[in-house]
Formats: structure tokens, C-alpha cells, sequence
């Protein structure tokens, strides 16, 4: 199958002519995301994932080597808004993604500027709002929303283009519990009818929900993979000052200490894998 996105042996830097290319923000970075996958990407502060997601919609674009979006460079003339409708981004501050004073208009903004027909809009302004849990609230005011709602709002408006793939860019992190676990459920479900998902997030729980986890340290990907490999390498994440989850952590351990059991991040099947293997001894 083709890529979703193709990120191929990118640089990038903020300010190249000042800097030796040892120190650039990205430094030959090459990472694919197949359609419909929900990946997570986690990292210290400052080691380059807001830069790589601004890369993935063409908000950025490499100093060197490429970054394709269905096969597209994301610097081909003419493309961005095909390349910005296929990838939309959300942010990490709900109060400053919001262009028009009412849900709807918010919603209809992208839209009007695909050129979509007032029938067709209307219609995919409906069925976003819903498919956020925002049914019935196109008349509400932008501003009364709570910060999750503000969240959901622009996940709507994202959705209301027909995106291939979401990427959150910290955008759970300035919200209240509940708040957060409504956006997270929203996305698995986006994610469950073939949406890719790219999550950049600091949270390890959150991180663990992901079907892969992509690490990265000063400019470079460390480590990619599922999270049940990824977060046994436990020691070096938290190295790199992140979190681990705690299952993950607990499972290292164990095995470290000689008792062979598989790598899970299922609590369930954690418990049924203690237990069987404690009933065996
Ligand atoms: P992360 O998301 O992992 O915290 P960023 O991609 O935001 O990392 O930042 C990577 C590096 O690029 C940091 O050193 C940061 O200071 C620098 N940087 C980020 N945005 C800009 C910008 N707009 N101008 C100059 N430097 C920037």
C-alpha cells in the first residue's frame, strides 16, 4: 500500500545560515504513515515533533529532502490546499484556532475557501459537529464553548475537509481531564473509520493508546514501533526525561528479573498473564 505521507531524509532549520547542520532542529529524518494509522509521537521538549507536524501539511517545508503527502511534495506549486485538506492539524491552545464568532461559520471557514457548494457545506458542517459530539451546536457562540468543546470545534472544522490523516499537536494537554478523555474518544473513533491519527503528546498514557510510537531525541527518530516494544526500552526513555507507562514499566522490570512474560499494554491481559504464569509456578 502507498504511503499516507512520506517523510524522506529531511533537514530543516529555523536558521540554517547560522548554524552548523550537526545543530539543526531536523536532521535527516525519514518516517512513513500508512493510511489510517494512529501513531504517537513523544520526545523531549525542543527535540523537533511541533516542527515534523508542521512538515506533514506544509505549513513548513524541508530545507533538504522531501515530504510527500499521497504522493505529492508538500512544495509542488499549486498543491497546498490539497496537501492542507488531506492533513489537517490541531493545536495545542484551544482558545486561538477559531476564526468566526459562531460554531458554524467556524466550521464553514476551510470549506468556503475549498470552494465547496452552500448545500454540500451546510451538510458536512452538520455531520462533523456530530461526529465531535457537538450536535445542534452551529448557533452556539465560538467563545462560551469550555476549552475541550473549543478542541472539538477544531477537529469539526479539520473533519468538514475530508482530511486523510488528523495530527494533534499537544492539543489534550491544556485541557481538564474530562475534557481530554472527549477528544481522545472522539479520535478513536475518527481513527476506527480509517482517519490517520498523529498524536503529539507528552502524556505516556496517552501515547500508549497509539498502535505505534515514534521517539525522537534532538532532530532524529530513536525509536518506532508498537508500544508494547517501544516502551520495554524503558531505561533509555526515561533517559530522555519521558514517561513510561506503567504497565510497560512493571513488565520491564519483571523481565528483567528473569520472569518471561509477554509484553502487553492491556491491563486485562496483563493480569490473565500474571496470573497463569504464578498458577504454573
Ligand atoms: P518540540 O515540539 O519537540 O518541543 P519544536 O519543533 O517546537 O520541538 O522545536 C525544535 C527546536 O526548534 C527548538 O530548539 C526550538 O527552540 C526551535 N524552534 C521552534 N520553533 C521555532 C521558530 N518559529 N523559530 C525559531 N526556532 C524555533
Amino acid at each position: 500500500m502507498r504511503p499516507l505521507i512520506e517523510v524522506e531524509k529531511v533537514w530543516f532549520d529555523y536558521r540554517p545560515e547560522e548554524r552548523p547542520r550537526a545543530k539543526w532542529v531536523l536532521r535527516d529524518v525519514t518516517w512513513k504513515i500508512a493510511p489510517g494509522e494512529y501513531v504517537a509521537v513523544i520526545g523531549p521538549n525542543g527535540s523537533g515533533k511541533s516542527t515534523l507536524a508542521r512538515l506533514l501539511n506544509g505549513l513548513l517545508v524541508p530545507k533538504e529532502g522531501r515530504v510527500r503527502v499521497k504522493g505529492i511534495p508538500t512544495d509542488a506549486p499549486g498543491k497546498l490546499w490539497m496537501v492542507r485538506q488531506a492533513v489537517g492539524m490541531v493545536f495545542q491552545n484551544p482558545d486561538n484556532q477559531h476564526v468566526a464568532p459562531t460554531v458554524r461559520e467556524d466550521v464553514a471557514f476551510g470549506l468556503e475557501n475549498l470552494g465547496v457548494p452552500r448545500e454540500e457545506m451546510l451538510r458536512r458542517i452538520d455531520e462533523a459537529l456530530e461526529a465531535v459530539d457537538l450536535p445542534g451546536m452551529g448557533e452556539r457562540l465560538v467563545h462560551q464553548l469550555s476549552g475541550g468543546q473549543k478542541q472539538r470545534l477544531s477537529i469539526a472544522g479539520v473533519l468538514a475537509m475530508r482530511p486523510d490523516a488528523i495530527v494533534l499537536d499537544e492539543s489534550t494537554s491544556m485541557l481538564d481531564p474530562a475534557g481530554r478523555r472527549r477528544v481522545l474518544e472522539v479520535m478513536q473513533r475518527l481513527n476506527d473509520e480509517g482517519i490517520a491519527v498523529i498524536h503529539i503528546t507528552h502524556s505516556a498514557a496517552e501515547a500508549a493508546r497509539a498502535r505505534r510510537v515514534t521517539v525522537m531525541d534532538r532532530g532524529r527518530i530513536v525509536l518506532d514501533g508498537p508500544p508494547e516494544q517501544v516502551f520495554q526500552r524503558d531505561e533509555e526513555i526515561r533517559r530522555l526525561g519521558l514517561e513510561v507507562p506503567v504497565l510497560a514499566e512493571l513488565t520491564a522490570r519483571l523481565r528483567r528479573r528473569g520472569w518471561p512474560l509477554p509484553v502487553t499494554m492491556e491491563a486485562e491481559r496483563w493480569v490473565e498473564e500474571i496470573w497463569r504464569s504464578l498458577s504454573r509456578k
